[in-house]
């Protein structure tokens, strides 16, 4: 049988590789299975200055750090493409293109890819002129002309990092002049950048050239008109959309195909799988972001862990009934049931064993059980609800008698 790990990591971006690093210094066993290069769209920008306490790095230096980070606390990382997961009991089945992975809690950090334009000749030239990565691809432009199709942080980054390389940046905006998506800081310095140029209220609707990238049309959204405009390069930065099909099928996704997941925990539809970074639904993607979620899932996995495996141990793998007493600090007749439900059980011997759960510190389970009222006392007999009482009805009668039918 393959290793079960505790944790199982998918995707190596910033999410992933900070669920690691928690999941991993926390003592879990913890794999990151990617399929590409560790790093994710961070790794693929030159131009971060807003990772708090770092004034100026590179994608690729940041992530490699946190690489580094994870590993020493004993992550492992493995190259596979993650095609799907099966998540119905407490050990889950992640499908890799070369193999398969189990573990007892999965994090989903699959971030998200550029979107694409769907427009003429963007499929056709793409890696013949048309990119989508400033990082991997600018210095194929070393004093040539390039456009830049998109508005936002990443499009004007990307472009002040282009111009370091390229003789022109065109950058083609659908507002009009002078607003851009981008925010202020990062606007005000591109603004005041002598080697962009910016075309207002337009698109490009065309890519065309012979063989590779030659001109590009540029079409007025006010007019429609369509000015043909060379150039030898088209990098098209409008936004991204995440991946998640591979689990579409498993876990709650929006319109979009964006994770839905409870926000304080970051938990999925299924119990133990968590999603974190640019995949899932929020208002801000970014490393920073992307990191406080790995950090916020990687604890409450850990957490799950604890309560499924006390659970499993302490309830369902036992040869004797057990009385589930749930209860919480919050009320008072559920503490002042407690000495009843003791003494019933006293009477009962070695026949039957005790576990009190706090309703609200254990809400998965209690969830999982639906106890909307405490006390309610659960009988469990070989891992299954065999009497469920309800209220300050609870009876050391009725407990005991269950008990003695089941013996
Ligand atoms: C050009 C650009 C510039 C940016 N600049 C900044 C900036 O200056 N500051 C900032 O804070 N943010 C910036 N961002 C945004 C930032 O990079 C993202 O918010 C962040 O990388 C999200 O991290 P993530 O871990 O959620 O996902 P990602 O970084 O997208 O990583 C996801 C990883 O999962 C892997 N993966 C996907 N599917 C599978 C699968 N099925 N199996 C296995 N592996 C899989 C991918 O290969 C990828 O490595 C920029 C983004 C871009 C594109």
């Amino acid at each position: 049988m393959s290793k079960v790990y505790d944790v199982a990591i998918i995707g190596g971006g910033p999410g992933g590789l900070t669920s690691a690093l928690y999941a991993s210094r926390g003592k879990l066993s913890t794999v990151v299975i990617e399929k590409g290069q560790v790093g994710g769209q961070a790794a693929t920008t030159e131009e971060i200055e807003n990772w708090p306490g770092t004034e100026h790095t590179t994608g690729p230096q940041l992530t490699e750090n946190m690489r580094k980070h994870a590993e020493k606390f004993g992550t492992e990382f493995v190259r596979d493409d993650v095609q799907g997961l099966e998540a119905d009991g407490f050990i889950k089945t992640i499908k890799g293109r070369n193999a398969e992975y189990q573990a007892k809690s999965v994090i989903i950090a699959t971030g998200a890819e550029p979107r694409v334009l769907g427009i003429p000749g963007e499929r056709e030239f793409r890696g013949k002129g048309v990119s989508y990565c400033a990082t991997c691809d600018a210095d194929f432009f070393e004093e040539l002309d390039v456009v830049v199709l998109g508005n936002g942080d990443a499009a004007i980054e990307e472009a002040m990092f282009l111009a370091k390389f390229a003789e022109t940046v065109t950058i083609i905006v659908i507002h009009e002049e002078g607003k851009v998506d981008a925010t202020p800081v990062v606007a005000e310095k591109a603004f005041k950048h002598d080697k962009l140029k910016w075309v207002w209220n337009s698109t490009i609707s065309e890519i065309g050239g012979d063989g590779i990238v030659e001109y590009v049309d540029v079409k007025n959204i006010n007019t429609n008109e369509v000015t043909r405009m060379d150039t030898h390069g088209v990098f098209v930065f409008v936004g991204t959309v995440p991946r998640t099909k591979a689990f579409a099928n498993l876990i709650n996704v929006d319109d979009y195909g964006y994770a839905i997941v409870d926000p304080q925990t970051l938990e999925s539809n299924v119990d133990g799988v968590f999603v974190v970074g640019d995949c899932r639904q929020k208002h801000l993607r970014q490393v920073v972001t992307a990191a406080g979620d790995g950090a916020t899932a990687a604890v409450l996995a850990e957490k799950y862990i604890h309560e499924e495996e006390g659970f499993i141990e302490d309830v369902v793998d036992v040869d004797k009934p057990v009385i589930v007493a749930f209860w919480s600090p919050t009320s008072e007749a559920s503490m002042a049931a407690m000495p009843k439900i003791e003494a019933a059980v006293k009477e009962l011997g070695d026949a039957v064993k005790l576990v009190k759960i706090d309703m609200y510190r254990n809400s998965r389970i209690s969830s999982r059980y639906e106890i909307i009222e405490v006390p309610t006392v659960t009988v469990f007999n070989k891992g299954e609800v065999v009497e469920k009482l309800v209220g300050l009805d609870v009876t050391t009668e009725a407990l005991v008698n269950k008990v003695k039918e089941l013996n």
